[in-house]
């Protein structure tokens, strides 16, 4: 899927860049080929070309990141543009010198106000490029929750608070609503209710990293 991804940006590449620098681009499209992330930020750009006129992704910085939500800017040749990006997809939110803010976005990375973040946006010498996440061991290698976070719901590596298995695979759902399957909403909004009041373990990079060799063992071969 991500290739797949990664073919549909370069032919979008092929519109939005000026010729003479598509090498360029292309290089840094390269180094985020596996980071669903990275993708997703410049699948949304270069679909979307902020200013409408021809234009590339010169680097990433990562502005903030919670619960697998990323703050990314995307500077380029023509301005600096903010956007909000899980492993779904990427949001525009406008360019860095904006006024005014989305309030919820200010609110979930705790931003007061629009100001707040105006002034963390005027000193980008502060930033640090954004890497692609999958390197990146201090977070859930598949939801991106950080260390001490809770996982999104439904991710595969969340570890089950009753048996200690994986959650998404052990039976303790069943057991726990009573039933052999589950089907609509209103019981998995259960389910969730009860894992909440029993306590969800949260992502925990260096446990995480012993129970799961497969991953250790591909990072191994990559040198
Ligand atoms: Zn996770
Ligand atoms: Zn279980």
């Amino acid at each position: 899927m991500l290739k797949d991804k990664l073919e549909e940006i370069k032919l979008l590449m092929q519109y939005a860049v000026p010729k003479t620098r598509l090498q360029q681009a292309t290089e840094l499209l390269l180094r985020y080929k596996n980071d669903a992330i990275g993708l997703n930020l410049f699948h949304a750009f270069y679909s979307f070309l902020p200013e409408a006129e021809d234009d590339l992704i010169l680097s990433l910085s990562l502005l903030d990141r919670r619960q697998g939500i990323f703050l990314i800017r995307a500077s380029t040749i023509l301005g600096n543009y903010i956007y909000l990006v899980n492993r779904e997809k990427a949001e525009f939110f406008g360019p860095d010198t904006q006024k005014k803010w989305d309030r919820i976005l200010l609110k979930f990375f705790g931003y007061s106000d629009s100001k707040s973040l105006n002034k963390r946006l005027a000193v980008p010498a502060l930033f640090d490029e954004y890497k692609p996440s999958y390197q990146d061991e201090n977070l859930c290698p598949v939801c991106h929750a950080a260390d001490g976070e809770h996982h999104t719901f439904g991710c595969p590596t969340e570890i089950c608070p009753w048996c200690g298995g994986q959650l998404t695979n052990c039976n303790c759902r069943f057991n726990q609503l009573g039933r052999d399957q589950i089907k609509t909403d209103s019981q998995i909004n259960l389910f969730r209710k009860k894992l909440a009041k029993k306590g969800r373990i949260p992502f925990d990079s260096t446990k995480h990293r012993l129970s799961f060799p497969a991953m250790e063992e591909k990072k191994g071969t990559k040198g």
